[in-house]
C-alpha cells in the first residue's frame, strides 16, 4: 500500500502529497443507493493557488527533460493505472454509478490513451524551411505552454482526464486537474498512482471542489496558461468569458445532440444494436451518445420495433451488481432535468413507446434510476429535438430521404458527432460532407479512436482532443529565423 492510498478524503493532491485545503468536506454518495462512499475536502482558492504554484515550480524541470523520457514516464504511469483496475473500477462505479463492466472499459481506455501519447513522444516535432532568403533558414519550434488547467465532468472522469493529460504532459506542460465535485475519488487515486509510478511531484496535481469556487479559481489564476475544459455548453461559455481577461488558450469540449441516420438499405440488425448501445451506455449520459434517431420511412417500423425491444430487455440495477446493463443516473439533479425535459416535450406531442418514468421496483427506489425510454416523433422544435438529452431517453423520427435527414440533423445548435447507416457509398460520402459536426461514423457509432482528432463545432465547442492534432492545443509554435551565411 502506498503512502497516499488512504488519503482520498483529503481532497487535493499537490506536489506528490494529499492534503485538505479548505474547510468544507463533501460527502460522495453512491447514485444507486445514496450511501456515503467517501469524502473529499473542497479545495478553496488559496488551495488552488498552492496547486498552480506547485505545477509552476515543476514546469522547468519537466519541460526540459528529453521528450522520450517524458513519454516513458507517462507510459509507466499508464501501466500502473492498468495494474490498479481492480481497485479503480469499483471506486468509479461507487461514485459515478455506471455498471462495473463499463467502469473497467473506462479505466482501460484512460490507460490506453496515455499509452498512445507516450508512444507519440518521439514524433513531437516542428518544421524547418531552408532558403527563406539567401543564407537564411527558418525553424518552427513547438514549445509547451506552461501550467494547464484541466476541468472535467462526472460522466467519464478518467477518460476525459486522460485525453488532456496525455498530450499536455508529453508536450512538456504541467497540469492542475479539477474533477466534478461529485466524482473526485477516482481522479485523486489516479494522481497518487501516477506519482507512485514515477511521475515527478508537481507535474500532475488535483484539486477537488465546486465549479464556482475551485473551478473559477483555477480558470482565473494568472499563472494558468491554458484551460482544457469538458462539460456543458453554458459552463464552457462562462469559462470562455473568464479566460478572455488573460487571453488564456482554450479547448472546449461541450454538449452534443448526435443524430443517427438510418437509410432503407442499412443493415437494420446492426443499426438497432448500435442505437441501443449508443443511447443507453453510461445511462445515456455521454456527450457522444446517440441523442436523435432519424429513420427512412420504408424501414421505420422494423427498426423502431427492434430498438424498443432492446430497450425493454435492458437489465436495470446497481452498477456494482453482475450483469446490470443500465445503472442509475448520476444525480437527482440529472434525473429531475430529464423528467422535466420529457414532460415539456410530451406536452407538445409525441408518443412514449417504452419507459417514460422511474422503475417500479422498490429495490431501486433509493437510487436515481430512470427507465430506458423511447419517444416516437415528438415535435421537431420540442425540447428533445433542440436541447441535449442527457439520460436514457431516445426520440425517433421518420424521414423521407437522406436530404431531409441531413437538414433535420443540422437543425440542432450542437455539432459534436453523427452517424449514418447505409450500404450506398455515395449517400455515405454526401452525409459525411454535409453533416455539421466534428466526427461522422459510417455504419458505426460512438467509438472514439486515439488516432483521429475529436472535437465539436457550433455549440459543441472547439479544439481537438485525440489524434496527433491534440498536440497543437498544448504547444505554441515559435518561428526562429537563422542567418547562416555572411553577406558578401
Ligand atoms: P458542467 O459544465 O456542469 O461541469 C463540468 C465541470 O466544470 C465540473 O468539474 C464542474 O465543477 C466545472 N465547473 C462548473 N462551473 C464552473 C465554472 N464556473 N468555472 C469553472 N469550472 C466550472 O457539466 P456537467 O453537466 O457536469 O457535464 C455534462 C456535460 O458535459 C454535458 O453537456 C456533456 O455533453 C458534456 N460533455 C462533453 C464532452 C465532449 O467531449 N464534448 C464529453 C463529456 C461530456
Amino acid at each position: 500500500m502506498s503512502a497516499t492510498e488512504t488519503s482520498l478524503d483529503l481532497g487535493a493532491f499537490i506536489a506528490g502529497h494529499a492534503e485538505p485545503l479548505g474547510d468544507r468536506v463533501q460527502e460522495i454518495r453512491d447514485p444507486a443507493t445514496q450511501g456515503v462512499v467517501g469524502r473529499a475536502t473542497a479545495t478553496d482558492a488559496a488551495g488552488v493557488d498552492r496547486a498552480v504554484r506547485a505545477a509552476q515550480d515543476a514546469f522547468v524541470a519537466w519541460s526540459t527533460r528529453g521528450v522520450a523520457e517524458r513519454g516513458e514516464l507517462v507510459g509507466r504511469a499508464a501501466q500502473a493505472i492498468r495494474a490498479a483496475i481492480d481497485e479503480l473500477a469499483p471506486l468509479l462505479t461507487a461514485e459515478q454509478g455506471k455498471p462495473l463492466r463499463e467502469a473497467r472499459i473506462e479505466i482501460s481506455k484512460a490507460a490506453e490513451t496515455l499509452e498512445h501519447y507516450a508512444g507519440l513522444a518521439k514524433q513531437l516535432r516542428g518544421a524547418s524551411v531552408y532558403g527563406l532568403d539567401a543564407g537564411v533558414s527558418g525553424q518552427v519550434l513547438r514549445r509547451p505552454l506552461g501550467v494547464v488547467g484541466a476541468i472535467v465532468p462526472w460522466n467519464f472522469p478518467t477518460t476525459l482526464l486522460a485525453n488532456k493529460l496525455g498530450p499536455a504532459l508529453v508536450a512538456g506542460n504541467t497540469v492542475v486537474a479539477k474533477p466534478a465535485d461529485t466524482t473526485p475519488l477516482t481522479t485523486l487515486r489516479v494522481a497518487a498512482i501516477m506519482h507512485d509510478a514515477g511521475l515527478p511531484a508537481g507535474v500532475f496535481n488535483v484539486v477537488a471542489g465546486h465549479g464556482a469556487d475551485a473551478g473559477e479559481a483555477l480558470v482565473t489564476h494568472p499563472a494558468v496558461r491554458k484551460l482544457a475544459f469538458t462539460g456543458s455548453t453554458p459552463t464552457g461559455r462562462r469559462i470562455m468569458s473568464l479566460a478572455a481577461a488573460d487571453n488564456k488558450r482554450l479547448t472546449l469540449e461541450l454538449g452534443g445532440s448526435d443524430p443517427m441516420i438510418v437509410l432503407e438499405d442499412a443493415d437494420l440488425d446492426r443499426a438497432a444494436s448500435a442505437a441501443s448501445m449508443g443511447r443507453f451506455f453510461n445511462c445515456g449520459q455521454a456527450c457522444l451518445a446517440i441523442k436523435r434517431l432519424y429513420v427512412a420511412e420504408p424501414v421505420a417500423d422494423e427498426l423502431i420495433d427492434a430498438v424498443v425491444q432492446k430497450a425493454k430487455r435492458l437489465t436495470v440495477g446497481r452498477g456494482s451488481e453482475r450483469d446490470v446493463q443500465l445503472g442509475p443516473m448520476h444525480s437527482e439533479r440529472q434525473r429531475l432535468a430529464l423528467e422535466d425535459q420529457l414532460q415539456r416535450t410530451l406536452d407538445r406531442g409525441g408518443e412514449v413507446l417504452t419507459g417514460g418514468g422511474r422503475p417500479a421496483s422498490r429495490e431501486l427506489s433509493d437510487g436515481w434510476f430512470h427507465e430506458p425510454t423511447i419517444v416516437f416523433e415528438p415535435g421537431h422544435d420540442s425540447p428533445m429535438a433542440i436541447e441535449e438529452v442527457f439520460g436514457p431517453a431516445l426520440p425517433i423520427w421518420r424521414v423521407r430521404n437522406l436530404n431531409q435527414a441531413i437538414e433535420r440533423a443540422n437543425a440542432s445548435p450542437f455539432g459534436l458527432g453523427s452517424s449514418v447507416w447505409t450500404s450506398d457509398l455515395d449517400a455515405a460520402a454526401e452525409a459525411a460532407e454535409r453533416l455539421e459536426c466534428g466526427y461522422t461514423w459510417i455504419n458505426s457509432a460512438t467509438k472514439v479512436y486515439d488516432e483521429l482528432p475529436f472535437g465539436g463545432v457550433k455549440a459543441s465547442g472547439f479544439g481537438k482532443e485525440h489524434g496527433s492534432e491534440a498536440f497543437d492545443y498544448y504547444t505554441d509554435q515559435k518561428a526562429v529565423v537563422v542567418r547562416t551565411r555572411r553577406r558578401e
